[in-house]
């Protein structure tokens, strides 16, 4: 087990006010916990913050993954977040072949009234400790703006604009666009999309483009989003018809999108789909294990999240490559993704699993050869 949090790596002398704790142990109670190899606690009480940094391999490298900013209801449920999605970046990184470990970081904060420069300012310290072990970037709550702010103060952050790859956004959507055909090709025999119905919930970066995408194809498009003024506009340049809340899970469509936030494939919400494919950039979409069994017995396609959400990380990854960032590099990358998920839905079917169970054993044996 790593541990780069020795005297010589903190910055913590002089008069800082933040404070950081190895919570491995106590993280090892909580869901989600996975032989995780380190797990911080950043705590700042003058500066406001209250940040999370899950590390759960660094076998095939740095830990990357981006800073998720949230208002989590408490302070576990932060913990929950960071552990199951750090180990989503293993096994994302891993199956788009990236020499990167997984990791990810949660600071509970509403991103819209509590994220200030002090808090940012703060948090940059954090990462300043963990240079080699984490490598940070933008996520839920936290702009290109902020990342640019961190990577001011911190070295090991990717995404940047200054220097940086960018917006990961349009990675992620073509790689989950792309996905999406392969799952559409795979169940039907063709993925051409005019007259599919696609239901897309959450209308941000990806979404949108990824809504963009469908309609230039001739989908047809079913959206939800909080942001009423998204619907709306989603309404007037696609055509799209808008859904209040999670009705967007029972619309009537033959692709179920989910590009909102995690946990939406549940007990409660599978029985409700009329989709025949789920496939959307969204993390942790599965709100358990047995929500991918539930799936199968409806008959239900589904692409595993974290491979054809991938586009943004193999973007992010390429910042670190020999000769620096080139985006050229990048898009053949991306569409591998789509071959990766014909093979996950060709062996799930070989060998009677689900998707998402087939796509961790994979992702766990390419760790596994590289551990040895
Ligand atoms: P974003 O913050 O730009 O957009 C999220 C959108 O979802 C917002 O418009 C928000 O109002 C909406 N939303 C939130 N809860 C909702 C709900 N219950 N119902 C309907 N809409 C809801 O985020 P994004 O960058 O587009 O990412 C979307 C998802 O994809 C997230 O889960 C993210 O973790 C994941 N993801 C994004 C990237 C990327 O490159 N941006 C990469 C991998 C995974």
């Amino acid at each position: 087990m790593l541990n780069v949090l020795e005297p010589r790596h903190v910055k913590l002398a002089g008069a800082t006010t933040l404070e950081i704790t190895d919570i491995t142990a106590d993280a090892a109670r909580f869901d989600g916990f996975d032989a995780h190899e380190q797990v911080w606690l950043g705590r700042d009480t003058v500066r406001g913050l209250t940040a999370i940094v899950a590390i759960h391999t660094t076998v095939l490298g740095p830990a990357l993954g981006g800073t998720r900013i949230w208002p989590h209801a408490t302070f576990e449920a932060g913990v929950v977040d960071a552990l199951r999605l750090s180990r989503g970046m293993t096994f994302k990184s891993a199956i788009a072949g990236l020499p990167l470990g997984g990791g990810k970081a949660v600071i509970i904060a509403d991103a819209k009234t509590a994220k200030t420069p002090a808090m940012l300012e703060a948090y940059a310290e954090m990462l300043n400790t963990l240079v080699g072990q984490y490598i940070t970037a933008e996520d839920v709550g936290m702009t290109l703006a902020d990342a640019d702010f961190l990577a001011e103060r911190a070295p090991n952050v990717a995404g940047t604009t200054k220097g940086g790859s960018g917006n990961p956004s349009p990675f992620t959507a073509q790689g989950t666009f792309l996905g999406l055909k392969s799952a559409l090709r795979h169940r039907t025999g063709s993925d051409e999309l005019k007259g599919v119905r696609v239901a897309v919930q959450g209308l941000g970066s990806v979404g949108w483009s990824l809504c963009a995408k469908f309609h230039a194809q001739g989908a047809v498009l079913t959206v939800s989003d909080l942001d009423a003024a998204r619907t709306a506009r989603a309404a007037k340049q696609f055509g799209a018809t808008v859904v209040e809340g999670d009705a967007i899970v029972a619309a009537d469509v033959d692709i179920f999108a989910p590009c909102a936030l995690g946990g939406i494939l549940s007990a409660k919400t599978i029985p409700l789909l009329k989709a025949g494919i789920v496939a959307g950039a969204a993390n942790n979409q599965l709100a358990t294990a047995e929500d991918g069994r539930r799936l199968v017995e409806r008959g239900i396609l589904y692409a595993p999240d974290y491979v054809i959400n991938a586009g943004g990380v193999i973007n992010v990854a390429a910042e670190m490559a020999e000769g620096g960032y080139h985006v050229e590099a990048v898009m053949p990358r991306v569409e591998k993704i789509a071959t990766t998920l014909t093979k996950i839905f060709e062996r799930a079917e070989r060998e009677d699993r689900t998707t998402d169970a087939v796509a961790e054993t994979m992702a766990r044996e390419i760790v596994e050869a590289a551990r040895k």
